[in-house]
């Protein structure tokens, strides 16, 4: 089925969508991106994604003039246009067109706005079921991942590698100590059942399910410690498990091919699952019969 994606304004047929070849976002990877999932026809956490797209806008001094009311409307319009019940709108910005050059050009530029969805099925997913194989790499990135860059050419390359030895996915290590999964958070679970994730800094992107897991564990007092861990110490753990939005929550079942616990998925990490899709649905529904 084609579909209808959103182009600087234009909803259009996904074939005729184009943007030029001097996109910055091409030839620089000069944009930013967000990306939310959709459950029951209905946003995740989006006020989370937007100031999240803000924050990384004003990083870069990119300038966008639609309000969020605006940015709300183009998310609703995609869902409403594609029928989309489960899945995920990406939306990404860029510095907009203008003659190749390092230097940024003038601040009046427009920026490029395009917006699609993609169809996923998040809450009945094989891999929540059966649990992620991951593998550890260098984390080779670059120094601002707290900025959601289109930048992803180095997780890309890591997700491949695991591919390659027969993982699902990639930690990255930096300095001994854990960042993030390859295009998630990391999380383990201790032997006080304490879950431990690395603390926010420029070293990692500031995830809002992580945000929101966070939020629902401690609501269900659950301990949470945000501090960096060796491979060693999660191979070690009695659980672990990544957060996305269009993952929600995985629990993660071995690292370098040593079974984390007894190498099924965990218990906390199957609960905060099921915790963030019950509110997640419940949260749409209220919104639903509010008619937004
Ligand atoms: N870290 C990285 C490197 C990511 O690419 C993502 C997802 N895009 C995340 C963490 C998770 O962020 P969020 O929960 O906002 O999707």
């Amino acid at each position: 089925m084609s579909r209808t994606v959103y182009v600087n304004g234009q909803y259009v047929p996904e074939s005729e969508a184009s943007i030029s070849v001097f996109d910055r976002g091409f030839l620089f990877a000069d944009g930013i991106y967000e990306v939310t999932a959709v459950l029951n026809g209905r946003l995740m956490d989006f006020e989370g994604h937007v100031a999240r797209l803000h924050r990384s806008l004003n990083e870069l001094n990119m300038h966008l003039t639609l309000n969020d009311n605006a940015l709300r409307d183009i998310h609703r319009q995609l869902i409403e246009k594609n029928d989309l019940q489960e899945g995920l709108v990406y939306l990404q910005v860029t510095r907009g067109v203008a003659d190749r050059d390092f230097a940024y050009p003038d601040a009046s530029t427009p920026v490029t706005l395009v917006a699609f969805t993609q169809q996923k099925a998040i809450i009945d997913s094989p891999l929540a079921e059966r649990g992620l194989r991951v593998i550890s790499l260098p984390d080779m990135r670059w120094g601002r991942r707290d900025i959601k860059t289109v930048q992803l050419l180095y997780p890309s390359m890591a997700k491949m590698e695991a591919k390659k030895r027969g993982a699902d996915d990639a930690w990255l290590v930096e300095s001994g100590l854990v960042t993030e999964a390859s295009s998630s958070n990391a999380w383990i679970v201790d032997h006080d059942n304490t879950l431990i994730t690395r603390e926010l800094s420029r070293s990692l992107l500031h995830g809002i399910t992580r945000r929101a897991v966070m939020q629902l564990a401690r609501q269900h007092d659950m301990k949470v410690e945000e501090r960096g861990f060796t491979i060693k110490e999660a191979q070690n753990a009695r659980e672990a498990f990544v957060t996305s939005a269009t993952s929600l929550v995985y629990p993660v079942i071995s690292i370098d091919q040593r079974s984390v616990g007894d190498g099924t998925p965990g218990d906390i990490a199957k609960a905060l699952r099921r915790l963030y899709i019950e509110a997640g649905l419940s949260v749409s529904s209220s919104e639903a019969e509010q008619g937004a």
